[in-house]
């Protein structure tokens, strides 16, 4: 491992125009497929540091892909900027108070943090490349719409990380610790229903309802419920139910089933379950079912090799410095949570609980996260294409949920900004010791080759379907 102060201090002395990034980013929230102007200001950054910038990455107008360094091994360091409908929120109080502007969309998962601390990471490795002269690239990928559109396996798809090493990145948590393989494949899928109309009172037997179908559709999944693998899941929403007419039988609906299982094979299976259960719906009502894969994702792989790599670094650099202030907007925070909120963190972390701890001071060791409780993340499929390993880096108040306002009301606070440059200290750290040492490289590539010698990848996407991007 390196003597790592250099770049620690590269990442520093770009706290000002990065956290200006963040700010700008959370403040011009935009959800999936449409992050055309935080797209556009980590372009700005881009060029500011100097990066060969490639854009429109697997014909998404919001991806793109920044370069620096020649020759030597490439390391990606991966990056985010969408926000979640609904979860606008005021920043910096701890109630609810919901923006309308942007559509009420906000940054209730903090990826105005995230792209912003793996920019950062990049540029500090962009310049100790170039005052060294090591041989080695460094590229970021701006990965648009991980919520709801899972993009990166589209990019993965397109082959964008065929020639890269190893990938990096990080997601903002309330705690520190490395991000390990625990994520659940999923799958999106639209099915729709279509049926006969009619008067369904004048003559409700010449109907065929799409509105049965779907809701038989749901009441054999719920049924499927008792009899999935541990940690599967399945949620539904209607997208279309046929109407507002009572009156009128419902020729044509639409459910949308998302399908998560903690294997790709497990998956398949569940999907090929959910199926079967759409046309017995479409038999049961004698209407017609068709269907349309919207995205999916693939479960985390992980990598022993770097994930011991990126702890030394978490251990070395250790927790952020709070201060008092930062202490008392957390627990103002926490004060709007369930203690089993709090206590849950405690958990799933396998520490005595200590209520009375509003912000992380600790590192997390190796293994000591339980699994469950997780989401799915698009960084899956980058995984099975290259060597990967995350963090979780705490930007908030220990126990705050994912994809809540409290997550919003915190994304611009001093917390998230310091958590923010630790995240880009450990990332480039990591992405360094990569370039520079050969053999730890070379072990993580040997560690990837054999698990996919195990269970190859493959692609959870049909050929057929394309990125959603919406027209204009
Ligand atoms: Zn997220």
């Amino acid at each position: 491992m390196k003597n790592s102060a250099e770049i620690w201090d590269l990442v520093e002395q770009r706290r000002v125009p990065y956290v200006a990034l963040a700010d700008q980013v959370f403040d011009t929230p935009e959800i999936a497929y449409t992050e055309r102007r935080s797209v556009e200001a980590h372009l700005a950054q881009m060029e500011a540091e100097g990066f060969r910038i490639t854009r429109d990455l697997a014909g998404i107008p919001t991806a793109v892909m920044g370069e620096a360094g020649a020759d030597g091994p490439v390391i990606a360091i991966l990056g985010e900027y969408d926000a979640l409908p609904a979860l606008g929120q005021e920043p910096g109080v701890a109630e609810p108070r919901p923006t309308t502007q942007f559509d009420g969309a906000g940054h209730g998962c903090g990826h105005n943090l995230l792209g912003s601390a793996a920019l950062m990471a990049a540029a500090a490795v962009k310049d100790w490349l170039e005052r060294t002269g090591t041989p080695g690239r460094i590229r970021y990928y701006g990965c648009p719409a991980e919520e709801g559109g899972a993009a990166k396996t589209f990019m993965v798809r397109a082959g964008l990380f065929d020639d890269v090493d190893a990938a990096i990145s990080w997601h903002p948590s309330d705690y520190n610790g490395v991000f390990e393989a625990n994520s659940l494949a999923n799958t999106r899928i639209d099915f729709t229903f279509t049926g006969r109309a009619s008067h369904a009172a004048a003559a409700p037997d010449l109907g065929r309802s799409a509105l049965d179908a779907v809701e038989l559709m749901n009441v054999g999944v719920n049924y499927m419920r008792e009899h999935m693998p541990d940690g599967a899941r399945v949620h539904y929403a209607y997208l279309d139910a046929g109407g507002i007419a009572p009156n009128v039988v419902q020729a044509k609906a639409t459910v949308r089933q998302l399908v998560r299982a903690q294997t790709n094979r497990e998956l398949l299976d569940l999907v090929a379950r959910v199926r079967k259960i759409a046309q017995g719906a479409a038999l049961m009502t004698e209407t017609t079912v068709s269907e349309e894969v919207v995205s999916a994702v693939s479960n985390l792989l992980g990598n022993t090799v770097l994930d011991r790599l990126m702890q030394a670094h978490m251990d070395r650099l250790g927790p952020v410095f709070y201060d008092d202030a930062d202490r008392a907007f957390a627990q103002a925070i926490r004060s709007t949570l369930t203690p089993t909120h709090i206590s849950e963190t405690f958990r799933r972390l396998q520490r005595p609980l200590d209520p009375d701890l509003p912000l992380c001071d600790f590192v997390v060791p190796l293994g000591a996260a339980l699994p469950g409780g997780q989401g799915s993340t698009d960084v899956g499929d980058v995984s099975w294409a290259v060597p990967t390993v995350q963090a979780w880096v705490a930007t908030c108040a220990i126990g705050t949920p994912f994809h809540s306002w409290q997550l919003t009301a915190q994304g611009k606070s001093p917390v998230a900004h310091k958590g923010m440059e630790l995240a880009a200290k450990i990332m480039a750290a990591t992405a360094q010791d990569l370039i520079s040492d050969s053999a730890a490289l070379t072990a993580a590539k040997e560690e990837h080759r054999l698990a996919l010698k195990r269970e190859p990848y493959v692609c959870p996407l049909p050929p057929e379907v394309n990125p959603p991007i919406p027209k204009g």
